[in-house]
């Protein structure tokens, strides 16, 4: 049975592609984009638009050939990084946002989280529900664009090495530091490519006070 798709923005898409090659380098790009199949946007990057066209599952790839690329660990962290960049230098560029430049650094915790959430996930019509616990927000994704359409096959080396869907603890972190000017520890504790049945993130309350590469 074909797995039901779901589309962002092209601008996500857009973003998402710049914040690699910056990342990446344009050979690094060039490179990535070949190994996850989507060489055509080498030529014709998606418009900065947004139309609904730009399938999840090609965010999914593009974790995928960043594990490829640079081994599990290394690759984890190359997604981490772009998806950092996405939400940190890219945040205001997202109509779901309410917040202005001018809000930087200002916004609670509380108040930002579902937002970034919200245009992390802008291809569900609901965003997932965020639990809050003691010391932690919680929140779970049933489609996950660091993983979806990727089997269960991961060993449960790569796991603890380095959780998968790192591109998504990236985004998260990276938006939380643009809004509220701190920075906060985001980690996936399930996953379904990991034949949990949802990607499951926690997110610490507390001020991150660890070095950040
Ligand atoms: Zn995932």
């Amino acid at each position: 049975m074909r797995e039901r798709e779901f589309f962002y923005p092209n601008r996500f898409a857009h973003r998402y592609l710049t914040c690699t090659a910056e990342i990446c380098g344009k050979n690094g790009m060039t490179a990535l984009l070949h190994l996850a199949k989507l060489s055509d946007y080498i030529e014709h990057p998606p418009p900065d638009n947004l139309v609904e066209e730009f399938n999840i599952v090609e965010i999914s790839q593009l974790h995928y050939a960043f594990e490829e690329m640079g081994r599990p660990r290394m690759g984890r962290g190359l997604a981490w990084r772009t998806g950092m960049c996405v939400m940190h230098n890219h945040i205001f560029d997202f109509p779901q946002v309410p917040f202005s430049q001018s809000d930087q650094g200002k916004v609670a915790l509380a108040d930002a989280l579902p937002v970034i959430i919200q245009v992390m996930t802008q291809y569900l019509s609901e965003p997932p529900s965020i639990v809050e616990n003691e010391t932690t927000y919680a929140f779970s994704l049933e489609t996950c664009p660091a993983c979806y359409g990727r089997n269960p096959t991961l060993r449960e080396k790569d796991w603890t090495q380095s959780p998968p869907c790192k591109g998504v603890c990236g985004m998260v972190e990276g938006g939380l530091w643009r809004l509220t000017g701190a920075r906060y520890d985001v980690k996936e504790v399930a996953c379904i490519a990991r034949e949990g049945s949802m990607c499951e993130f926690v997110v610490e309350k507390q001020i991150s006070h660890k070095q950040w590469s």
